[in-house]
């Protein structure tokens, strides 16, 4: 084998290392102005390919997540907020909870930063290395009525169900028939003690079965979803009021 460095690059090709096969001739430079051991280099050389790999792969789930838009949690104003202290914010923010595949609820008035709150939660677990899905429930709805015979909604289905956490903003804002009722238990009974699922809802869940429909799915879509779970009340003044612009100086 040649040792030269496009035979270097190819090779490190072949091995599908393709990201420090295009920087090699950059990194071979830099080794040798700072004089790196050969332990230095091969930690170099490794560590570039790994590093550029968990970037793809991040950039890859954010775009598999579907945020309506990116809020982070650090733009999450906690003074606002008077029903999350910032000690739980912190532990939300370690992503034990999603470790325990627990759920989270975050219940309240339309305005007081629910569904801001679930992105930020969703950013923060990719940031983590977990794949997210986000679904405005009407969306979701649309994907389970028609994963039987479309292949973009078979395969976004699949998806959810790999997810690590599925957001699902907005739930029971729309009243489901039975067969909806039906394949949205099948969903929740497929990602129960599998995955964590965040729900936001300006309903509380007893007022779940009506909008079900059906009481007796509704019982079981709960007993899976409220089984471990964190529940968030937030009943702050709306946030979008409070701060909206006027157009009255
Ligand atoms: P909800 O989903 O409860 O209706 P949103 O999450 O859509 O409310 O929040 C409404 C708007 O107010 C969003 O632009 C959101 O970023 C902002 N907001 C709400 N609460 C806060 C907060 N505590 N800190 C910063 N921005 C907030
Ligand atoms: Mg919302």
């Amino acid at each position: 084998m040649s040792s030269g460095l496009e035979n270097l690059q190819q090779a490190l090709k072949q091995l599908r290392l393709s990201e420090v096969a295009v920087e090699l001739p950059f990194l071979m430079r830099e080794a040798e102005q700072q004089s790196w051991t050969y332990h230095e280099l091969i930690n170099h050389l490794l560590t570039f390919e790994i590093n550029k790999r968990d970037e793809k792969n991040k950039m890859k789930r954010l775009k598999w997540a579907k945020f309506p838009y990116q809020k982070s949690l650090e733009d999450y104003d906690i003074k606002e907020q008077k029903s999350l202290t910032a000690r739980q914010m912190k532990q939300l923010k370690d992503m034990h909870w999603l470790e325990q595949q627990y759920n989270l609820l975050l219940l309240g008035p339309p305005g007081v930063g629910k569904t801001h709150l679930a992105i930020g939660m969703g950013l923060e677990a990719i940031d983590q290395g977990y794949q997210v899905m986000f679904l405005p429930m009407g969306e979701l709805m649309s994907i389970l009525k028609t994963s039987e015979y479309t292949r973009k909604s078979q395969i976004t289905l699949n998806r959810i169900k790999q997810s690590d956490l599925v957001i699902i903003d907005d739930l029971m804002y729309i009243a489901m028939d039975q067969r909806e009722a039906n394949q949205f238990f099948h969903l929740i009974n497929h990602l129960y003690e599998r995955s964590s699922i965040i729900l936001t809802s300006n309903k509380s869940p007893d007022q779940w079965g009506e909008l079900l429909g059906d009481e007796g799915i509704a019982t079981a879509i709960l007993d899976r979803l409220l089984h471990r779970v964190e529940v968030i009340q937030m009943n702050d003044e709306s946030y979008r009021m409070k701060n909206r612009e006027s157009v009255f100086q």
